[in-house]
């Protein structure tokens, strides 16, 4: 037994012999060996690292997720019982070797034994799901005290926070940049000024959306010309209004279209702050989602998640952000939206003009007739995302 221990233990394991994806790419990174011990294949490169290595990345990662449930098997608790999972379990739907030598070792190194899914259990400890997206967003549509409330902010969001820094969400958009808005014509009107164009005043704001409050004005836009029309064309018997915003100071900015874009929609439970994409992705498909219409709580989990990431990241660590990019309803045409913290005041059309803090500067307008977009639009499946482009009439 000792001796077939020893064995194991100095074995080599080759990427192709793991199907795990995250787990495929340690192997590589780490890999001292041509020779793989399971698939006996030899190469003029290191496609192998030694087996009691690699065990010791799957254990750490294992217990983010499992903990041992032996204790759980002993008591027949009901609740547990029906999600006990026996190693080979893990082994075979987490790490996904290739054959049943290798399935066999790793098993052997990991210990036999039962394990309980931290996150699959509606017992687990509360600790244990506060990154979890349903969980947050059912919590914080309650009646809540301020007290309870900030508690669930605190506890799903802060790590959110962290890992915006941490991975480079933060982006600087230079003076210059141009983000659009559409507004659809109304019998005899043409819009042309700011005011009309531009976020309208507080006043005036009668509903509550994705990320604002009802009676909160703020800038919602687009960072190409062609997303703002394909949102209203279908609304537009009079045709459409397009106007162009020109930054004026250098704008602090998430950017989770950056995020959705690099995103896998595979995840594996071996890839750094797994739990923490999770939460992100599910907060990317809810501001992507058109809302539920008959929930008017339905906002309500975008709204304070931006109210949070404002005050955290201004609080801890001194960030003043002035908005979001977010990836379109319309996202097969891979184009992204903005919300911009400015509301109606804050934009202005005269470049000259001292009294406004000139942080958004209307350049430009073009009124497109009825009809106009229709046979446009129908052609272009895929519209390239113009960041900081500065055409206004789109390639077509
Ligand atoms: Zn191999």
């Amino acid at each position: 037994m000792i001796e077939c221990e020893k064995k194991i233990n100095e074995n080599n394991v080759c990427f192709k012999c793991i199907n795990d994806d995250f787990l495929k790419e340690y192997i590589k990174s780490n890999a001292g060996s041509n020779r793989c011990d399971y698939c006996k294949v030899m190469n003029h490169s290191c496609i192998a690292m030694p087996i009691n290595e690699f065990i010791k990345e799957i254990i750490r990662c294992l217990k983010n997720r499992y903990v041992k449930g032996n204790a759980y098997a002993d008591k027949g608790d009901p609740d547990y019982y029906s999600t006990l999972l026996v190693t080979k379990d893990i082994v075979d739907n987490e790490i996904k070797p290739v054959g049943t030598q290798l399935s066999d070792d790793l098993c052997n190194l990991i210990g036999a034994g039962f394990w309980v899914d931290k996150y699959g259990n509606v017992n687990s400890p509360d600790e244990q799901d506060e990154i979890k997206w349903e969980i947050y967003s059912k919590k914080i549509k309650c009646n809540l005290s301020k007290k309870e409330k900030n508690k669930i902010l605190n506890e799903a969001l802060a790590p959110i926070c962290q890992y915006i820094i941490s991975s480079g969400l933060l982006e600087t958009v230079d003076v210059g940049s141009r983000f659009y808005r559409a507004r659809t014509n109304e019998p005899n009107i043409t819009f042309i000024s700011h005011m009309q164009l531009g976020p309208p005043p507080e006043d005036k704001v009668k509903y509550p959306n994705r990320f604002t409050k009802a009676g909160e004005s703020a800038f919602y836009g687009s960072t190409d010309d062609v997303t703002p029309i394909i949102e209203v064309h279908d609304k537009a018997p009079y045709g459409i209004t397009v106007s162009v915003f020109e930054t004026t100071i250098p704008l602090t900015v998430i950017n989770f279209y950056k995020f959705a874009k690099d995103c896998k929609q595979v995840r594996s439970l071996f890839e750094d702050d797994f739990y923490i994409k999770k939460f992100l992705e599910y907060f990317v498909i809810n501001i992507v989602a058109p809302a539920d219409e008959k929930d008017s709580t339905s906002y309500i989990p975008t709204q304070e998640a931006v109210q949070f990431f404002k005050k955290d990241l201004q609080e801890k660590y001194g960030i003043l952000i002035n908005g979001l990019i977010y990836p379109s309803s319309k996202n097969v045409r891979h184009t992204a939206n903005c919300i911009l913290f400015f509301n109606n005041f804050d934009c202005t059309d005269d470049e000259k003009n001292e009294q406004k803090p000139l942080k958004l500067l209307m350049k430009e307008t073009v009124n497109y007739p009825p009809d106009y977009w229709t046979e446009a639009l129908k052609e272009k499946q895929h519209i390239t995302f113009s960041f900081n482009t500065n055409k206004i009439k789109p390639e077509l």
